[in-house]
């Protein structure tokens, strides 16, 4: 046959192609060594591919991109190949959505675990003092969530000496990508049917990502859970928003395949336009809300005044289903995650023995910081751990040196400012040589990739409607980089290619 022009080889050669990519045994191109060529060709089809199919974000650099849409587009930043994954890590993390979705609606109905559990972080961390001073509204006037809904993401990480899969957190409110996150799998499904076979690569080995539809389906039976043909679900926005398109794939999709209307509002506008009827039932600028789904107010940015607080307190005292309740919220903090970690507490909130033990098995080393032997090891040994306060939206964690230097600060000042932290064993993930693309430009680098699987969970009352691995989400940063947001501009949306 023809050598074509697109020859993966650079050698022209086949030794040196086909590598051991880092995980198990099957062989996965290194896909450094593909002709600059075919990399330029995909490149090229890839930047069509995902301003035709909407994998957009909006361009910083564009003033109005945040606000307006259909203004200062650019493609989001993306992976031009799937990173190799292995398989039976890929399954086990979804295995485990359904359970971890299960946990977090238990622990979220106890409230006495929640205030014992963050009690110390309320004394010195502002943003969780006022969630809880919510929560505790809610308890005071006995507010039941009757339909509960919850839109999660479980983030995980492949620690490459252990194999073990690891959790890095769960995230119960504003969970993102759920819109763009399928696009990149299709992208790249679409890049192997025409170059796989140049690349020795099956674009039936990337999994399929239902993230979208399975989200819209979960909004949608809620609403029927609600059940007023005439009520629309609230989108809590930010001002400005450079995700706003994965958000509008998630409506588009409600609107088309459920003929549900979303309206969106800022914190500021919800506390201008909206009202608790006296029946309970919140109304904003005299529409019934049945859903209120946040992509705002997991950071204390989103709260620049008492008028957005007074907004979130609004919807929490009304009968819209929230998602996620302020239970929700504060079962997802990081503390929360500290302390399920400890022996013996999963078994107060699930009875399945096996469940346990899958749970567990996903826990990395976390703990507190009235731990001193670890503080003293962490000191030592600051590359080891990584520090988190309670904070949502990447950027807000303590690395390497910086760990010693805070922590050698908080002992000196010897308040409870160490209640604000937790600290987690770092994970190192197989780093893989990679393409990134941003702005048009491809990267060639070494990389490593954090795996998260979207879980739906719907339950009215005693009924669980729903409890479901919803698809995933695979980012991939540099290796030399410690955060891994993609809005924050650390990491590229990826997919994953079982191995
Ligand atoms: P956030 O809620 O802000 O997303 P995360 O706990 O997810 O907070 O941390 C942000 C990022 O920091 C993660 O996406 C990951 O790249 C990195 N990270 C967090 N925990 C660890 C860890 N234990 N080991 C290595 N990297 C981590
Ligand atoms: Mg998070
Ligand atoms: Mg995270």
């Amino acid at each position: 046959s023809q050598p074509s022009q697109f020859s993966p080889l650079k050698s022209g050669k086949a030794e040196g192609l086909v590598s051991h990519v880092g995980f198990d045994t099957n062989p996965v191109v290194d896909f450094h060594g593909i002709d600059q060529k075919l990399v330029d060709k995909m490149v090229y089809d890839a930047l069509i591919w995902s301003s035709l199919h909407g994998l957009v974000i909006g361009d910083k650099s564009v003033p109005g991109s945040g606000n307006v849409p259909g203004i200062g587009m650019v493609h989001a930043p993306f992976a031009l190949l799937p990173m190799p994954f292995p398989e039976r890590h890929w399954k086990q993390a979804c295995e485990v959505a359904p359970i971890f979705s299960e946990l977090f609606d238990r622990v979220s109905l106890d409230g006495k675990f929640l205030h014992d559990s963050l009690s110390r972080t309320k004394k010195v961390d502002s943003f969780t003092s006022r969630l809880l001073d919510i929560h505790s509204k809610m308890l005071e006037i006995n507010k039941k969530e009757e339909i509960r809904l919850g839109l999660h993401r479980s983030d995980y990480m492949l620690d490459e000496q252990t194999k073990l899969l690891l959790q890095i957190e769960m995230n119960t409110i504003s969970s993102s990508f759920p819109g763009l996150s399928c696009l990149v799998s299709e992208l790249h499904r679409s890049l192997l049917d025409h170059y796989g076979e140049f690349l020795q690569l099956e674009s039936a080995r990337i999994p399929g990502n239902p993230s979208v539809s399975r989200f819209a389906d979960a909004l949608a039976k809620a609403w029927v859970e609600y059940n007023n043909p005439r009520s629309v679900v609230l989108v809590v926005v930010q001002a400005e928003e450079h995700n706003m398109y994965d958000q509008h794939w998630l409506f588009s999709v409600l609107k088309e395949r459920h003929n549900i209307t979303s309206i969106r509002k800022t914190l500021a506008e919800i506390d201008a336009e909206g009202e608790l009827l006296a029946d309970g039932t919140l109304s904003v600028s005299r529409q019934e809300v049945a859903i209120v789904y946040f992509r705002a107010g997991y950071t204390p940015n989103d709260y620049p005044s008492e008028s957005e607080w007074k907004a979130r307190l609004l919807m929490e005292r009304s009968s819209a289903i929230k998602c996620p309740s302020i239970s929700y919220h504060l079962a997802g903090t990081k503390k929360i995650q500290q302390e399920l970690a400890k022996p013996n507490i999963l078994e107060r909130f699930l009875d399945n023995k096996e469940d346990i033990v899958k749970l567990r098995k996903c826990f990395a080393g976390l703990w507190s910081l009235d731990d001193s032997d670890v503080v003293s090891k962490a000191i030592e040994r600051p590359h080891l751990f990584v520090m988190k306060p309670q904070r949502e939206g990447g950027g807000n964690n303590i690395y390497g040196n910086d760990v010693r230097e805070t922590l050698i600060r908080l002992q000196k000042e010897g308040k409870e400012e160490d209640a604000a932290y937790i600290l987690m064993q770092r994970i190192f993930p197989t780093v893989s040589p990679t393409f990134l693309l941003r702005d048009g430009i491809c990267h060639k680098d070494n990389a490593i990739s954090e795996l998260g699987i979207f879980g739906a969970y719907l339950r009215n009352k005693d009924k669980v409607i729903i409890n479901d691995q919803c698809g995933y989400l695979m980012r991939t940063k540099v290796s030399s980089s410690d955060e891994g947001g993609v809005a924050a501009g650390f990491a590229v949306l990826d997919s994953i290619y079982l191995t």
